[in-house]
């Protein structure tokens, strides 16, 4: 008999994986606590390489029609110089370029098509409050004074994950010295920018065309928030536009603290990311920043991963820990590889805002000037170091 599975966390992990599951006839109840997808802002960004497993999956027509906006290549903005840092065309992937969807479209995509099979259990507005264990190994998760029994639980609830914390495992921390302020800068719709992050004077603006709006991150030093409330908002709206001049007239619609909100950004990972009866995957096994715009594209790689080295053993009703291992093992390196390169990352943009230089100079000539660098940072964005691809079959 197959084995069923609960997985917590209605985001791109969860909802990937139980996708996959289902599409394979394996038995899934996805618990997400909020009532719908549609909440902050954590990450438009579709990868190349997700577009390549729409592809595998004979999806990629009917996501392509959801609507979007498609990159060929990003570039910043330095002290207003425009720099290509990546170039999408040259990819061995179906599309050569970077998709930007809302993510509550995704998933609701994602979750649509989920239901058309038998085995997929969606249950939204659940919370998950502990893990059951019998004899050592977890069996299933509570919500309250509900039950969820399971052969295997998945925790994907993300970086403050509570299966985590209430598993025991130990966590690696990173330490971060950025956090990020999102808000929503109204324009019209015809405005589009060529850059997605203006550096100038220290700091850093990250620019995401919605439409009528631009989703904008202001990073800022960790602990500064009180400070900069303090300063009052024409200082904040001044440090955007210091950064961003073309926004003068837009960003006075940022009239209230209430419409800016504070991400706070953690890089950490587990030491282990299983016990008996549970694997963590996607930022809940390893958050990540926002660095690079990758940690979506990772936990969909985990989601592939784990449906690839589980779904027979599940369908056979045959999984232990060796099993739970090698998904580890699978995604520990590229796990490390990305979130060494958001430390050192961090490092630079921290530098920046302490001094006010920018020591991004030499790194952005070189990109701008050598085409090979900006096919690698494409393709480490956009691909990743380890690439999955779709081996279920569906059930
Ligand atoms: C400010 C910010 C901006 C970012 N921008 C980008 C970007 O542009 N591109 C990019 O690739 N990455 C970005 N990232 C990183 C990216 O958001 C994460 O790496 C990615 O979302 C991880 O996916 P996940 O499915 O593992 O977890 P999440 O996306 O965090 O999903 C976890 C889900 O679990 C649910 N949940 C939590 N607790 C419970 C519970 N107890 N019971 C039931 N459900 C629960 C949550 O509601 C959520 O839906 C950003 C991160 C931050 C902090």
């Amino acid at each position: 008999m197959a084995s069923k599975v609960c997985i917590v966390g209605g985001g791109p992990a969860g909802v990937m994986l139980a996708f996959l599951l289902a599409r394979s006839g394996v038995p899934v109840t996805i618990l997400e606590k909020h009532e719908d997808f549609f909440r902050d802002f954590r990450g438009d960004t579709i990868h190349p390489s997700t577009l390549q497993l729409m592809h595998e999956l004979g999806l990629l027509d009917e996501f392509l029609k959801v609507p979007h906006d498609e990159l060929t290549q990003v570039s910043l903005s330095l002290d207003g110089h425009l720099s290509p840092i990546a170039d999408f065309t040259s990819l061995p992937t179906v599309c050569k370029m970077i998709v930007f969807m809302p993510q509550w479209d995704f998933l609701d995509f994602l979750a649509d098509h989920g239901r058309r099979y038998p085995t997929f259990d969606l249950r939204m507005g659940i919370e998950v409050t502990d893990l059951i264990e019998e004899d050592g190994r977890v069996v299933g998760v509570k919500a309250g004074e509900e039950e969820f029994r399971a052969h295997l639980v998945i925790g994907a609830d993300g970086r403050h994950s509570i299966v985590r914390d209430k598993a025991g495992f130990e966590v690696e921390e990173f330490g971060v010295p950025i956090d990020v302020l999102w808000t929503k800068i109204p324009k019209a719709k015809e405005m589009t920018e060529q850059a997605l992050g203006y550096f100038g004077g220290g700091n850093f603006l990250v620019l995401i065309n919605r439409g009528d709006y631009y989703q904008t991150g202001v990073l800022i030093r960790k602990g500064d928030f009180d400070g900069i409330q303090k300063a009052g908002l024409p200082a904040f709206r001044q440090r955007i536009l210091s950064t961003a001049p073309f926004l003068s007239g837009y960003v006075d619609a940022v009239d209230d603290w209430s419409k800016v909100r504070l991400l706070t950004v953690q890089i950490d990972r587990l030491k282990k990311w299983h016990r008996p009866g549970l694997l963590c995957i996607g930022d809940s096994a390893h958050a990540m920043s926002p660095a690079g715009g990758v940690g979506v594209n990772l936990a969909i790689q985990d989601a592939v991963a784990t449906a690839n080295m589980l779904t027979a053993g599940l369908l056979s009703g045959k999984i232990d820990g060796s099993d739970l291992q090698r998904v580890q093992d699978r995604r520990l390196r590229p796990t490390k590889q990305i979130q060494g390169f958001q430390v050192f990352f961090h490092k630079r943009i921290a530098n920046a805002s302490a001094t006010g230089q920018t020591n991004l100079r030499l790194p952005l000539w070189f990109a701008r000037h050598f085409q090979f660098i900006r096919r690698f940072v494409a393709r480490m964005t956009g691909i990743g170091p380890l690439p999955e691809h779709i081996e279920t079959k569906p059930g």
